[in-house]
């Protein structure tokens, strides 16, 4: 069958404006809507065809591709293969409703609850996992247990006679528009369509029963404490053919004995001993994945912050790892026999060992500065 322009569907000028496209829309749909003519086939074809038409023509960028291509312009478009094959389903033509009619049908009542049989959805469930930062630094898989509701076995349905299946209880009423037909969501069955014949004991009303699963997520690399990932399916499922919902994942993340966490970046408290600092070392680092050795200068000062590129964490939201800032401890000792008490004695006065701090390179202030960096 040879598909109709849109804009003799709608009875409208190739220079309609949105507000006469509207218009003519509803007063087709209005006309034609599968509750003023019940089991009319004509009717329906009628009522879809001119859905597929005002959903072309009120999108600006469809409309354009139309008037410039007709029908193919729209094939193989992203949506042409559906509506080539046949046309709109009436889930869609109804959800369009509301903003369309919302107004004329107080609130969208007459869009939103039409619409045939509801599927019900499952709860979510929350669960805490506990991460060290070596997990953080890596990613991790973990396999949790949670307790959800599932069908059980032996669950058999009937179709709801208060309904017939249908999911909805239909009235009459009087709109601006004249007496319609609507309809609403079953209290029977709450929309289902269907309602349990048998279930066996032990099971809920719904027929559910409570299991432990053992669900597998997958963690990414440098999320931190407090942020909630999203598991779709593997909530608590919900009756019949429904949808399950979500398992939300707490992240918690368990200190790290020597690593500070700071975003991105990790920090390490060095301590080194005053003769290490007065001949130079090389200290073995802890990093997040392995160790490595650095090389301190003689003479190096405490407070001097060492900054290891890329051993920190990656980011979970962007690019690039962050990196590990080493802060330099000088351990002054505590308990000194004699001897050494006699040879610190005997440099109190060198001038070696006078503070000079205009000597060092970088000013305190400027080793904040270069920590935030
Ligand atoms: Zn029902």
């Amino acid at each position: 069958m040879a598909k109709r322009d849109y804009y003799e569907v709608l009875g409208v000028g190739k220079s309609a404006t949105d507000k006469e496209l509207k218009k003519a829309y509803r007063k087709l749909a209005i006309k034609y809507h599968p509750d003023k003519n019940p089991n009319d086939k004509g009717a329906e074809s009628k009522f879809k065809e001119a859905a597929e038409a005002y959903e072309v023509l009120s999108n600006p960028d469809k409309r354009a591709r139309y008037d410039q291509y007709g029908h193919a312009g729209l094939e193989g478009g992203g949506f042409g293969g559906g509506f080539g094959a046949g046309g709109m389903n009436m889930d869609d033509i109804f959800s369009q409703f509301g903003d369309i009619f919302g107004s004329a049908f107080g609130g969208g009542g007459f869009g939103g609850s039409r619409g045939g049989r509801r599927r019900s959805r499952g709860s979510n469930l929350r669960v805490r996992v506990k991460l060290t930062l070596e997990d953080i630094a890596n990613g991790v898989e973990k396999k949790i247990k949670v307790r959800r509701l599932i069908i059980a076995d032996g669950v058999t349905y009937k179709t709801c006679s208060n309904c017939n299946g249908s999911g909805q209880s239909v009235q009459i009423v009087n709109t601006p528009l004249g007496r319609m037909q609507t309809s609403s969501t079953c209290s029977v069955c709450r929309g289902l369509g269907k309602i349990i014949d048998h279930r066996p004991s032990g099971s809920d009303a719904n027929g559910m029963i409570n299991k432990e699963d053992t669900v597998s997520i997958k963690i990414p690399a440098g999320v931190e404490d407090g942020m909630q990932l999203s598991v779709s399916g593997k909530g608590n499922y919900a009756p019949l053919d429904g949808i399950a919902g979500d398992l939300i994942v707490l992240i918690e993340e368990i200190p790290h004995e020597n690593l500070k966490r700071d975003g991105k970046n990790l920090h390490y408290d060095l301590y080194i001993s005053f003769s290490d600092a007065v001949l130079g070392c090389n200290p073995e680092i802890q990093t997040i994945s392995s160790k490595v050795k650095i090389s301190l200068d003689k003479g190096i000062q405490s407070g001097k912050i060492l900054r290891l590129r890329g051993k920190g964490l990656p980011s979970v939201n962007s690019y690039g790892t962050g990196d590990l800032l080493v802060h330099v401890n000088v351990w002054t000792p505590q308990n000194i026999d004699k001897k050494q008490r006699a040879f610190f004695e005997g440099c109190k006065d060198e001038d070696s060992f006078k503070p000079d701090p205009d000597k060092i390179n970088k000013s305190f202030f400027d080793k904040v500065k270069e920590m935030f960096q």
